[in-house]
């Protein structure tokens, strides 16, 4: 027997059929022996729904009560596969965040998960009950309600399954595991059989949206199994302990594993796109101390994450371009930040472009390999695709690039690494 956490998302809790179908693989899996826990999503598109109408409430609308609003949707879907549970003859509770509890710091709309008390759930869980728990929530210090973030119930997922010391947690999504790319790019993307915390973190942190960030660290940081696989199967399929999912494992497990198979670690693993950055220029900025420092200053207290940053020195002038990316979502407010403090910048023009796109290739095989860079803007040099930024780290390189240029360039360099399958 063991415990398990099961998590489903959005597209696989989209109406009755569907929650019918979750609820099938669910008993099934406590038919087997094991200890059951779910955590699901609100029905696919119910979030941007509801995000909108705060949005359309006020613009600049309290997150407080955003976070009344949008956790709404998970409210609604872990009742109802309660139900369809029972309706199978299975004991079967809901859960809300401040029932579990789920207790988080007050970020609304960003919030982390800090403790979750779990004695009464694993009671729950071991008396043969079902525990239903909606994705994204939890509560705050002063009892409110919060959520975690777009995509954070893979997050709930791995918290609760940390907190009940579950032996698994299952992501069930819309794909059947983890790809090179995303295969809705790329039809020739190949199923990965295993992938390392670490890959993980850097592809969900550059744009793979099959998971979220945070879910991978919190997964890393407690050494939560975690398994992607697909909720579109057939009541014949194979339990979920043989179902060829990917799983995320650590870096000397992946050694053991492709020693055992005899196979050479892959240079690259994976390829993400991000198109939710915007490019800002600052241009004739004075070349002296300072002078960065009075850009990215007033932008880190306002909380708004700076990624990729350049700085070109016109050594004849003494002046300099700076260009950087922040998030979308925060394109408007860095703008009117820069814009009130054109002056103590002293800079001549803001240039803005949210049309561009981040590609990435992720691998830990770039530890000893050199070229990888190379390879990357060669191949997008033969296609004619131009480079905006750059940015590297030990397992990564990232280029910035024109956002319609995005599919090709994610198709170039898959085959260009060699990942193609069939
Ligand atoms: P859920 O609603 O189940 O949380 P998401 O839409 O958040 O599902 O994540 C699944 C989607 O992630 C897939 O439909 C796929 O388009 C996308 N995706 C992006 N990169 C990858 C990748 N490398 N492997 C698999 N799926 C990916
Ligand atoms: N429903 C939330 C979202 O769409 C959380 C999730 O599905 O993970 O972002
Ligand atoms: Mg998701």
């Amino acid at each position: 027997m063991a415990r398990i956490v099961m998590k489903f998302g959005g597209t696989s809790m989209a109406g009755t059929e569907r929650i019918r179908r979750v609820a099938r693989i669910v008993q099934r899996q406590q038919a087997a022996g094991h200890e059951v826990a779910v955590v699901v999503s609100a029905m696919a598109g119910e979030t941007d729904r509801l995000v909108n109408f705060c949005r359309e409430a006020d613009p600049l609308y309290d997150p407080a009560e955003y976070d009344v609003v949008v956790a709404s949707g998970e409210q609604v879907t872990s009742g109802l596969l309660a139900m369809h549970l029972q309706a199978l003859g299975c004991k079967a509770r809901s859960w809300l965040g401040w029932q579990v509890p789920i207790k988080t710091d007050d970020a609304h709309a960003k919030a982390r998960i800090e403790d979750i008390d779990a004695a009464a759930l694993m009671a729950s869980m071991a008396s043969g009950e079902i525990a239903v728990i909606p994705g994204f929530q939890g509560i705050s210090p002063a009892g409110r309600i919060t959520t975690l973030g777009r995509g954070g119930s893979d997050t709930s997922a791995v918290a609760v399954a940390a907190a009940v010391k579950a032996d698994r947690c299952d992501i069930y999504t819309d794909v059947d595991g983890v790809y090179t790319t995303d295969p809705r790019i790329v039809a020739k993307a190949r199923k990965l059989k295993n992938v390392t915390y670490e890959e993980m973190l850097e592809l969900a942190s550059v744009g793979s949206k099959v998971l979220q960030t945070r879910s991978v660290s919190l997964a890393m940081k407690e050494g939560v199994r975690v398994q992607v696989l697909s909720s579109f199967i057939d009541d014949d399929a194979p339990a979920a302990d043989t179902i060829p999912g990917t799983m995320i494992v650590s870096d000397d497990e992946l050694a053991r594993i492709q020693e055992g198979l005899d196979m050479e670690r892959q240079l690259i693993t994976g390829i993400a796109a991000d198109k939710n950055e915007a490019k800002i220029t600052l241009t004739r900025i004075a070349d002296r101390p300072g002078a960065v420092a009075a850009i990215f200053g007033p932008l880190a207290a306002a909380n708004i994450n700076v990624d990729m940053i350049i700085q070109n020195i016109a050594k004849d002038r003494g002046e300099t371009d700076v260009t950087f990316t922040v998030p979308i979502s925060d394109l408007a407010r860095t703008q009117s930040l820069l814009e009130e403090r054109k002056d103590t910048i002293g800079y001549y023009r803001m240039l803005a472009n949210s049309k561009v796109a981040k590609i990435s290739v992720v691998g830990v095989g770039m530890r000893s390999h050199a070229g990888v860079a190379a390879t990357m803007f060669r191949a997008l040099a033969d296609r004619g695709i131009n480079i905006q930024a750059i940015t590297t780290s030990e397992i990564k390189v990232s280029v910035l690039i024109d956002e319609d240029e995005t599919e090709l360039a994610v198709r170039v360099l898959h085959t260009a690494y060699e990942m193609d399958g069939e």
